[in-house]
This record gives C-alpha cells, structure tokens and sequence, in this order.
C-alpha cells in the first residue's frame, strides 16, 4: 500500500511519473533498450530531453533569451558555480537558513560577501525584509528555506543580477522568470528523481563571466549552455522522471493550479496548528512556506515526540521527523502531496491529541 509521503526531499511523485519511468526502465519507447542503456546523443533521447526542456519553458512562462540546463551535482554544486564563474569583487547574500550558509560559505571563497539580511538570530523563524545594493555584481535568495520553513511569494525587483535557489518551491506557484539572470535547484523536490539539477540562466547573463579567472571546463555555464547539457552524458534517467512530472503538472492546470493546491494544503495544516491543544507552528505568520511546514509539542507535551512519530506510522504517514537543527517535526508539502495526504495527517493528530488530554 502506499503511503502518505511527507519526505522533505527526495520526495513524493506524482502515480504518472512512477508508472511512466517504470515502464521506461524496461523498455523506452519501441527502442528495444532500458532509458538507462540507450544513447544519450540518440535521436530518442535527444526527444526526451528537447521536451523536457520545452515543458519546462511552458509551464514556467520562461521568456526567449533564457536557457535551461539540466545538470549533474545539484544544487549545492551550484552555490560553487556561482561564485566561481560571476563574483568578480562583491556579491550580496540574504541568509534565512542551513542552505543559504552553504552558499554564503563558498562564495566567500571567490570574493567579499555582503550579508543584506539575515533571520538568525531568531533561529530563521520568519524570512527577513531585505534592499538589493548596486554595488554587487549579483544578489542571491533562497525562495524557499526547505529546513526552516519560510518562504517569500513574490519576484524581487533588482538593479543587478538576481540569482534564485528555487530548490524546493520551483513550479509550486508562477513566476516572472525576467527578474532573474539565474534561478536553479535540485529537482528532487518538486520536478522529479534525485540526481538532477535545473539551471534557468539569462542567456546575456554569460557574458558576467570573469574574465581573468580559470575556471574548469565542467564548471563553467557557458559549456554547458553552448553544448545543451550535452558537454558530457547527462543523468538520463532522472530528465526523463522530471519530463513526465512536467507532463504532470502541465494536465494538473500548470503552476497556477499547483498555486492554489499548495494554499490549500499549507492552510489546512496551519489552522490545525494554531487549533491544536498539543501541536504548535514553528514559523511567524507571513513567513510560513507552502512546502515545508516544520511544527512542534506544546509545553507540557514536549515528550510526546517519538511516541507521535511510531503513532504516525501506524497511520501509513511517513516523513514527519523535523531536521536535526529544528527538531519535532516536519511536513514537506510538495506538488505531488495531495490534499487527501495532508487530511490523513490531521485526522491523525486529532487522534493523537485525544488520546493526551
Ligand atoms: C535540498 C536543497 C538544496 C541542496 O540540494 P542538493 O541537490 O542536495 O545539493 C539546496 N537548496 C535548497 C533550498 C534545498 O532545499
């Protein structure tokens, strides 16, 4: 039976994307080969890859003068890339969690890092208010802050560079993608298997490059722009999971309708939070993701943790442990998580906080 999937990443699939990379696995399309032994430079994958580009392009509005990669190392071999290929003297950070520290910490190694706003003090419980300098040769957020929880909503206008992790709330509401010269992310939380990573990148963008530094062939964009993500064999399988997860979100209405289901469910969870006599949210009103919903035991509860978490398992909810930095727990509520999902889950805390008072 399957479960009700709250894994913060990798993470639940849409059915279509497990049926679909199932049966590719044993045969891909009428090739007579697995997706995982025909040619990347065949003219069936070349297919693959052309389309998932293209739906990419669709659902996500992404105007002409873009590309869009698909990549190895993810995410986090993008917070080296970056700064490795544009901090030429200075760039601007926004720090709201674990994520950003780890970008922060490798730009540092190319040049001065400006930090415009930080939640940390506050243990990164609300997504801070920042002012883009010009003094920068770019300006780097985190949209979503999958450990902590918070989240902005809207497109920052930027008078230099902006450059995007959209980890984990890409494809989860529309975006003006002509604010950004770059936004990237692992695909492992909303776009499909681990082992892949997206890279929207202004094409003009490029020429930002620095120009007197060495930078390896594999780590600069401009290879793998020039070549399609084809510079050297890409993760095959993994384009082809994001492919049809895109197919997916396109028939679901596209990120409009991925919008309003995510309102939904985050809604549904936080009015069970602010109710419950046992569970609390972590995250301020205003900050509080979409995706990523970290909560904790009321006082007087506090040692109720891994007896909710064995009691969840019994209900076939998975995926609830908070991260080790926040501790309680974590519901990661991504395009694929449905609404019946997040009513199982709540459902099972009313059980569970019956059963306590
Ligand atoms: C998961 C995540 C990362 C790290 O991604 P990897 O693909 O594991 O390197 C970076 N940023 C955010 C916001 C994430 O959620």
């Amino acid at each position: 039976m399957r479960k009700h999937i709250f894994n913060a990443g990798p993470c639940k699939l849409p059915d279509s994307t497990l049926e679909n990379v199932s049966k590719a696995v044993l045969e891909f399309g009428n090739t007579g080969q697995s997706i995982m032994e025909v040619s990347h430079r065949s003219a069936d994958f070349q297919a693959v890859y052309e389309e998932a580009v293209a739906l990419f392009k669709e659902v996500l509005n992404i105007p002409e003068g873009y590309s869009v990669l698909f990549l190895g190392g993810g995410a986090s071999m993008q917070f080296c890339m970056i700064p490795f290929n544009f901090l030429k003297t200075k760039a601007a950070y926004v720090n709201t969690g674990t994520w950003s520290t780890a970008a922060i910490k490798e730009a540092k190694m190319w040049g001065e890092v400006e930090i415009v706003a930080s939640s940390e003090a506050d243990g990164f419980t609300y997504y801070p208010e920042f002012t883009i300098p010009s003094d920068v040769d770019y300006m780097h957020i985190t949209s979503n802050n999958t450990i902590r929880g918070t989240e902005i909503f809207y497109d920052p206008t930027s008078p230099v560079p902006l450059i995007c992790d959209m980890s984990s709330d890409i494809c989860s509401r529309p975006v003006d993608v002509s604010k950004y010269a770059m936004i990237y992310g692992g695909c492992q939380k909303n776009l499909g298997p681990a082992g892949v990573t997206f890279v929207i990148i202004k094409d003009d963008f490029l020429n930002n490059v620095v120009a007197d530094r060495m930078i390896p062939t594999m780590l600069r964009y401009k290879t793998h722009v020039d070549k399609e993500s084809m510079y050297n064999t890409p993760p095959c399988i993994n384009i082809f999971g994001v492919k049809e997860t895109l197919k997916w979100v396109k028939a679901m209405g596209g990120v409009e309708a991925m919008e309003k289901l995510a309102i939904e469910r985050a809604d549904m969870l936080y009015a069970e939070l602010e109710r419950s006599k046992v569970f609390r949210p972590v995250v301020k009103e205003g900050s509080r993701s979409r995706m990523n919903i970290p909560f904790l035991l009321r006082e007087g509860y506090e040692s109720l943790e891994k007896e909710f978490l064995d009691f969840a398992k019994t209900k076939n909810l998975v995926g609830l442990k908070g991260h080790r930095s926040v501790g309680g727990f974590r519901a990661s509520t991504y395009n694929a998580c449905t609404i019946e999902d997040v009513k199982a889950l709540v459902a099972a805390m009313q059980e569970f906080e019956a059963k306590h008072i």
